[in-house]
């Protein structure tokens, strides 16, 4: 009879062999060895005369203090670490000033981010409707106590004291801004319980910055148009401008998301 044997790696691959046959020894070269070679990679990265000049511009541009507290900085951190992150590693807009404080607390959140990730993962959840169809009140009903709550109109009004929907592109480009940077944020830290992103309808370039993202539920306020505006003219909250969104809201596409009545 032939000996039984049992599915394993050797050197990186499986492979079936006798079941007596110790493996481990192969494996744990190919892995000590791997190590070694990335072990290699970041003390040379963290030696590199680029990381030195680098750490020296961040320095420089944070004024020498913590981008946290304000407190004086006492190292130059990867916002997104270089071990999950290695192509921005030199990157200013992924690097930050901290000081020894600010940075144990962002270590740690990261360790709980790597190590409990499976207990606590952050959903994001994007909420679109008309204007009047009870965004922000379904976000207000379904938010817990340490959530994030990025209202896209809301931003857009405080920025420019426009009446409620108008827009204006040149201030859409910033609030795009800080969302990018948000989003870097929140991957590298998990921050939060839920993050809600509240607009009218999708924006492709929001869309593209939230592809890379798992754990996106997207809600549709399904409210007819008319319930809508009534609403609106009952709050006085109704202006012209807001025809032309009700328009292009009638040719977007809402196949991906989940339709809630609000
Ligand atoms: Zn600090």
């Amino acid at each position: 009879m032939a000996k039984p044997s049992k599915l394993t790696f050797v050197n990186g691959k499986p492979t079936l062999v006798p079941y007596d046959q110790v493996t481990r020894k192969d494996n744990d070269k190919a892995y000590n060895q791997a190590r070694d070679v990335n072990q290699t990679k970041y003390v040379n990265f963290y030696h590199s005369g680029l990381w030195r000049s680098a750490r020296k511009d961040v320095n420089q541009r944070d004024y020498g203090l913590c981008q946290r507290c304000g407190s004086q900085l006492n190292l130059i951190d990867h916002i997104v670490p270089s071990k999950d992150d290695w192509e921005d590693r030199l990157n200013p807009d992924n690097l930050q000033g901290l000081c020894d404080d600010c940075h144990r607390v962002k270590t740690k959140r990261e360790w709980i981010k790597h190590n409990k990730g499976a207990n606590r993962y952050m959903s994001i959840n994007v909420v679109c409707g008309l204007p009047g169809s009870g965004k922000t009140t379904y976000v207000n009903s379904h938010k817990t106590k340490h959530d994030l709550i990025y209202d896209y109109d809301s931003l857009m009004q405080s920025l420019t004291g426009l009446p409620s929907h108008e827009k204006n592109f040149d201030v859409h480009d910033y609030i795009i801004l800080f969302f990018e940077q948000m989003l870097r944020k929140l991957k590298a830290e998990q921050t939060f319980d839920n993050v809600w992103i509240i607009l009218t309808y999708p924006d492709e370039r929001l869309d593209n910055l939230l592809s890379p993202y798992h754990h996106i539920n997207h809600i549709l306020l399904d409210v007819d148009r008319q319930t809508c505006i009534d609403r609106l003219n009952n709050d006085k909250r109704f202006n012209q401008s807001l025809i032309s969104v009700f328009n292009d809201f009638e040719n977007k596409n809402f196949d991906n998301f989940k339709r809630v009545t609000g």
